[in-house]
């Protein structure tokens, strides 16, 4: 609650501002309130390895555990926007899933 420093009434909260019927404005603080959090799990990449990759298309990718020739993949933006996604693919025959490095 916040009340008006020229006339003591209280400021009413409008077009994401305060406002007092005698005119007065004040401009809402810059609050943390509408912060989107960039820490980000530093391990996001590393949990989703062992839980299942959602279908994705399908790709000529040699299963390294049961030699198979089809897989699905799925991008992964890892933790930094700057970094390339890491491809995730998925055995298509034995389900096991492995990251992809270019
Ligand atoms: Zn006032
Ligand atoms: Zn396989």
């Amino acid at each position: 609650m916040e009340f008006c420093p020229d006339c003591g009434a209280m400021l009413l909260p409008k077009d994401g501002k305060l406002e007092c019927s005698c005119g007065y404005t004040k401009n809402l603080s810059d609050d943390n309130e509408y912060e989107v959090s960039d820490n980000r799990e530093a391990d996001e990449t590393v949990k989703m390895l062992g839980e299942d990759v959602e279908v994705g298309p399908t790709v000529n990718e040699i299963c390294p555990e049961c030699g198979h020739d089809k897989a699905t993949y799925k991008l992964i933006q890892t933790r930094s926007a700057d970094e390339a996604p890491t491809r995730i693919f998925k055995c298509s025959k034995c389900k096991h899933t492995w990251r992809a490095y270019d």
